[in-house]
């Protein structure tokens, strides 16, 4: 277990999700796609969606890329269901950590409608990134566990290991492995051990 009583509050959650999804060990390897259908969640190809203008799209594909990573809809399907679309010019780890993130949402139990506010400030600016940075974070912190369990990533560190080694082996990003050597306190032990050094 991680030392940090937040870094345990993500493994159990995370432990629960990767034993629901039926692996046994852990350095298997977790596809939320597996996972997504038992929270709900539908999830469609961008290119399927038809109700976006052309300008939309353009946007969201374009000079708008960088700034979303996915997307639920508000309404449910009528078997209770939420269609979700990732945002597919981002590469498929990130597209699988952005769906295990939402997949978290769910099983978490946050409630949608919190995370789809939309604030505009006192001179009018739209504000869409005023969530509640709590809920925020303990989704992205349990799905990443979820993605990489604290104890197959210790035995990697420890075995030398490189984050981009443990982010092929997982099918994650680099930056999410970094942020889980980081905040499961291995960041020393992965620095000692020349971690990253071969591709920095
Ligand atoms: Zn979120």
């Amino acid at each position: 277990m991680p030392p940090t009583p937040r870094g345990r509050h993500h493994e159990i959650r995370g432990a629960a999700l990767r034993e629901f999804a039926g692996l046994r060990s852990d350095d298997a390897r977790l596809d939320p796609h597996s996972l997504a259908r038992f929270a709900k969640l539908m999830v469609v190809p961008f290119e399927a969606v038809r109700a976006l203008s052309p300008e939309s799209r353009e946007h969201l594909l374009g000079s708008g890329k960088n700034s979303w990573s996915g997307g639920a809809a508000s309404t449910r399907l009528p078997d209770g269901s939420r269609l979700i679309i990732l945002n597919p010019t981002h590469g498929v780890n990130r597209q699988n950590a952005t769906l295990m993130e939402e997949i978290s949402h769910v099983f978490l139990g946050h409630k949608p409608s919190k995370l789809a506010v939309e604030r505009r400030d006192r001179s009018g600016k739209i504000n869409a990134r005023e969530y509640d940075r709590a809920i925020e974070e303990e989704a992205y912190g349990t799905g990443a566990a979820a993605l990489v369990p604290y104890s197959a990533l210790k035995r990697m560190v420890l075995a030398g290991r490189s984050s981009a080694q443990i982010a092929n082996h997982f099918y994650v990003s680099r930056a999410l492995v970094e942020f889980r050597i980081k905040i499961s306190r291995l960041w020393s032990e992965y620095k000692e051990r020349g971690g990253g050094a071969d591709d920095r």
